[in-house]
């Protein structure tokens, strides 16, 4: 396995970083995960277009253009002779002294990882997932803005094993004023008398890329959707709930906080946006 390294591709034995780079010290970067189907690299453009907003909010400069570093990922999935396969993009702030302050770093280090994909099992999209609420409250945006994407994912990490304490397969995050977030790593949506709703990423989600591309279809499709606060409550009484995210793609959630959501099975909206999603994920993106 080839894996990109700040200007060449190495075995994957030999692809190792500083213990002095920034991104391991302090979690100083900001990354993608990106799909592969059949060859065409999802929605490349918009997760670059993410990724280099990701590095300007926190001051890091990515060292390669734009269309550099897409040849860069379409070249590390066909080195690797991948047809479907998930993209890590890693860029961070690079090797410097102990101190926080990143002036230290004048090398940011990108690398980019492409590997077979590890599918979510076809049983979890034909029963559904479950939900519990946690305790973590996601970063208040006047903190650490929630659309960056960086490599500092405790937050996340701490909501995930709560979900796992609680025997349950996902977490449902909320803001610190209960208005509910996003999952671990994905976004989530509700269905209330056939409006789709989803969080403003304002109150502290990521702007999924899946989201946006479900909510571009769901239009599409003639559904209304609304970008709207609500809270846990709103989630129990909805008629269905569905998360997005480029691992789950569109997956259904069945229960919550041990209340069953509709009917305990997943629903048929949220059966028709997969559907549509499967069919643009082949053409929609890079070569
Ligand atoms: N929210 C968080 C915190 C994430 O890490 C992710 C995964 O990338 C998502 C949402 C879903 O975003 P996307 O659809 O771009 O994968």
């Amino acid at each position: 396995q080839w894996i990109y390294m700040s200007g060449e591709f190495v075995d994957k034995s030999e692809a190792v970083v500083s213990v002095y780079d920034h991104g391991f010290l302090y979690g100083d970067g900001v990354f993608e995960g990106i799909r592969v189907y059949e060859g065409n690299v999802f929605k490349l453009e918009e997760h670059l277009n993410r990724l280099f907003d990701s590095a300007k909010s926190i001051m890091l400069q990515v060292p390669y253009e734009k269309e550099e570093l897409e040849e860069i990922i379409v070249e590390t999935v066909r080195r690797n002779q991948l047809e479907t396969a998930y993209i890590r993009v890693v860029v961070s702030r690079g090797a410097g002294n102990l101190g926080l302050d990143p002036s230290s770093c004048s090398n940011p280090r990108v690398v980019v990882i492409a590997e077979a994909l590890a599918l979510f099992p076809k049983e979890l999209y034909e029963r559904g997932v479950r939900l519990a609420s946690v305790s973590s409250r996601r970063n208040r945006p006047d903190v650490l803005p929630p659309q960056v994407k960086s490599l500092n994912y405790l937050n996340n990490i701490l909501v995930k094993m709560e979900a796992n304490q609680a025997g349950v397969d996902e977490a449902l995050m909320m803001n610190d004023q209960g208005y509910v977030t996003e999952g671990s790593a994905d976004n989530i949506f509700i269905i209330k008398n056939g409006t789709i709703l989803t969080p403003p990423t304002y109150l502290g989600a990521l702007e999924g890329i899946t989201r946006n591309a479900i909510i571009d279809l769901a239009r599409e499709k003639g559904y209304e959707v609304k970008e709207q606060p609500f809270t846990r409550h709103d989630v129990y009484v909805a008629d269905e709930v569905f998360l997005t995210g480029t691992a789950a793609e569109v997956i259904a959630v069945v229960e919550v906080d041990q209340r069953e959501v509709g009917d305990g099975k997943p629903g048929a909206v949220t059966s028709h946006l997969l559907s549509e999603f499967r069919k643009i994920t082949t053409t929609d993106g890079v070569k």
